[in-house]
């Protein structure tokens, strides 16, 4: 059943990294957010149980490492029930091929991100003209070519439940990705954003090293429809998220993230929305 799986061809290692790199932090007693290089993978189960899936699946080529802390956190030669993924950018399944391969599980997102995990449709081109500073002129060598993860990968279960992850709700949070999710625990209010919304400041290569915090709108240089992320945004705030774990930055709790989220919801246009870039206002710069 794996034969048929393959990174896309413009796939590559992307010398990035981030002084958060391979630093894990327990969120929860049963969410551990852990930062390759300079993006996010979740672990959500109780070490006790040894129960768990994998949110997210990295940078390229950071299999190994990926292993290496699940088996550090589960136990030697443990495996996750699943693979959920928030979306397919190349930064959120770099690993994803190596680890189904090594772990045989299955992969979940959603419906409308299927085209983008199974060969059919590339992601829009990266806009290094975006403003953004450095990391937006770096995206030029961010694959956008799509993951062909053929019968591995499943779509989301439509009642809105997730497989393997008791409690928690997959909220369709486009904008970023067409079929990008978020997942919430309405018991304790737990959110995982992926790219829904950041907590670091991407305007300068330097403030990405020192993962410098700030709640903003997602990653500029991928996001191709303002106005749906922003709708995102503020269905998200609207649940008073207690905690939240994001695809790039630290997580973030009490009072940061919700005045983080007001501010962001109150001034999306102006803080998260580029003033010029190929996909604002679906034109060139102005
Ligand atoms: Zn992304």
């Amino acid at each position: 059943m794996d034969k048929e799986m393959s990174y896309g061809s413009d796939y590559k290692f992307i010398p990035a990294t981030s002084i958060a790199s391979g630093i894990g932090i327990e969120v929860l007693p049963d969410i551990y957010s852990y930062t390759i290089q300079i993006v996010n993978i979740c672990f959500v189960g109780n070490p006790d149980r040894n129960e768990y899936v994998l949110v997210d699946a990295g940078m390229p080529e950071s299999a190994e490492e990926i292993i290496r802390v699940a088996e550090e956190r589960f136990g030697s030669g443990s495996r996750p029930k699943a693979i959920i993924l928030t979306h397919g950018h190349f930064d959120h399944v770099g690993a994803i091929v190596e680890l189904v391969n090594h772990w045989q599980v299955p992969v979940f997102a959603n419906e409308m991100e299927l085209p983008f995990l199974t060969g059919l449709q590339s992601y829009p081109e990266p806009d290094p003209t975006v403003e953004g500073g450095m990391v937006a002129k770096m995206s030029q060598m961010f694959p956008n070519e799509p993951v062909n993860l053929g019968s591995q990968v499943e779509k989301l279960p439509s009642d809105g439940t997730v497989p393997f992850l008791d409690g928690f709700r997959w909220i369709h949070t486009p904008g970023h990705s067409p079929g990008h999710v978020s997942f919430f625990r309405d018991s304790d209010r737990a959110l995982i954003a992926g790219d829904a919304f950041i907590n670091v400041k991407q305007d300068s290569l330097y403030k990405v090293l020192t993962q410098e915090q700030e709640i903003n709108g997602p990653p500029r240089y991928l996001t191709t429809d303002w106005q749906a992320a922003k709708s995102s945004v503020q269905r998200l705030a609207e649940l008073n998220p207690s905690v939240a774990v994001v695809g790039h930055g630290a997580p973030v709790a009490g009072d940061t993230l919700s005045n983080g989220l007001r501010r962001l919801v109150n001034d999306f246009d102006r803080l998260a929305i580029p003033d010029y870039g190929k996909y604002v206002d679906g034109g060139g710069p102005h």
